[in-house]
């Protein structure tokens, strides 16, 4: 396999395309991965032998047409400029883990460089859900990093939808503490729905500062049920489940979305996959979409630090689980949640080419899943 060929095109968002190339009976393949929004591959198929100068300008234009396609059919149904007409869909509001990228007092090499620059910087693992029919959003998790998420969201990108609610996966730092911000301090919101799992609407009403944003009324707890579907409105529906994690001070769900045409999984975090009694297997090839716990790379990514205490399906441990998948539902896994530490969360890297090359995906900020 070589890179032969890297075009960078920006709309907002950087469409990277790269030459791979191998031969097969004499026929020269050249795989054209896309990096961005889904997963698009497009296959040349050339002749055998050294490229000619005007096959190698042919083969330009053809790319440079591919393109133009690819980037075209981001903006009508996935860019974060033009989402998809009418249709609901999820948006990636944040893909790092609850502390953010880079992490407070980190000096390493993965933090290091970005305390001086913006770019590269990852906002905490969200996800938002958006109606463009009823211009309404439900964000999973209110992150520290919830005032630029909800920016981001109810921006004229995506129509300037109303917050329609929140739901909460768990007590653990980067998934609820954004709730301050719609407290007396900031916003002085007006009963936002919440929706949250017994013992997590049980923490917020007993325990400040968050008792006071029901004492307030500036959030409106509503009860979740494991397994239990919310009908949010006639086209979208919400079941959360429970997962194993370290449930300190709440249980840990994860969400079911189901839009009218498509369906998406959401678990940011989990214990490892074997502590579920779930056939994760089974059950990722049943949905359109996976967005799921990658927030370590492989074993022994924090040195110094027993990771069997902080246990997650090891993006490594994943790939192998998911690696007898088809090609078509290997793209539906798409990792998000990641650690600072995590190798894939940096372009380039090879921990992240490795996720590709496997057929894998990674959220990024602005990606969209239509549904
Ligand atoms: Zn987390
Ligand atoms: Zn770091
Ligand atoms: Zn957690």
């Amino acid at each position: 396999m070589s890179a032969l060929f890297e075009v960078r095109s920006v709309v907002k968002r950087t469409a990277i395309i790269r030459f791979r190339h191998r031969v097969e009976n004499n026929i020269r393949f050249y795989d054209l991965p896309f990096e961005g929004i889904g997963d698009i591959w497009l296959l040349l198929k050339l002749p055998e032998g050294k490229l000619q100068i005007t096959e190698f300008m042919h083969l330009l234009t053809v790319l440079t047409f591919c393109t133009g396609v690819l980037l075209q059919s981001c903006n009508n149904s996935a860019s974060p400029d033009s989402p998809p007409g009418k249709e609901p869909f999820v948006v990636v509001l944040g893909i790092a883990q609850d502390a953010g990228y880079p992490q407070a007092a980190c000096t390493k090499t993965c933090c290091r460089d970005l305390w001086n620059q913006h770019t590269g910087r990852k906002m905490v693992s969200c996800i938002a859900l958006v109606d463009p029919v009823e211009q309404k959003a439900w964000m999973f998790d209110a992150t520290p990093d919830f005032k630029f998420q909800l920016a981001e969201l109810i921006s004229d990108k995506y129509g300037q939808p109303e917050l329609g609610g929140i739901l909460l996966t768990h007590a653990h730092i980067g998934h609820y503490t954004g709730l301050m911000h719609l407290g007396h301090e900031v916003m002085g919101a007006k009963e936002v729905p919440v929706f949250a799992m017994p013992r997590m609407a049980k923490f917020l009403k007993e325990n400040g500062p968050w008792s006071q944003l029901v004492d307030f009324q500036n959030i409106a707890l509503r009860q979740l049920a494991a397994d239990s579907v919310v009908v949010l409105n006639e086209r979208l529906k919400v079941r959360p489940f429970l997962v194993p994690h370290r449930d300190e001070f709440s249980e840990t769900v994860g969400f079911e979305i189901l839009g009218p045409e498509k369906s998406l999984i959401f678990i940011p975090d989990i214990d490892k996959w074997e502590r579920w009694d779930r056939a994760v297997v089974e059950w990722v090839k049943t949905h359109d979409y996976n967005l799921i716990d990658g927030t370590f790379y492989e074993n022994g990514e924090i040195p110094g630090r027993d990771m069997s205490q902080i246990p997650h399906p090891f993006i490594e441990e994943s790939m192998k689980l998911f690696s007898n998948l088809p090609k078509e539902a290997k793209s539906k896994v798409i990792f998000i949640h990641l650690n600072h530490t995590n190798p894939a969360l940096r372009q380039n890297s090879p921990a992240r080419k490795n996720v590709q090359r496997q057929g894998f995906g990674i959220a990024d900020e602005g990606m969209i899943l239509g549904l």
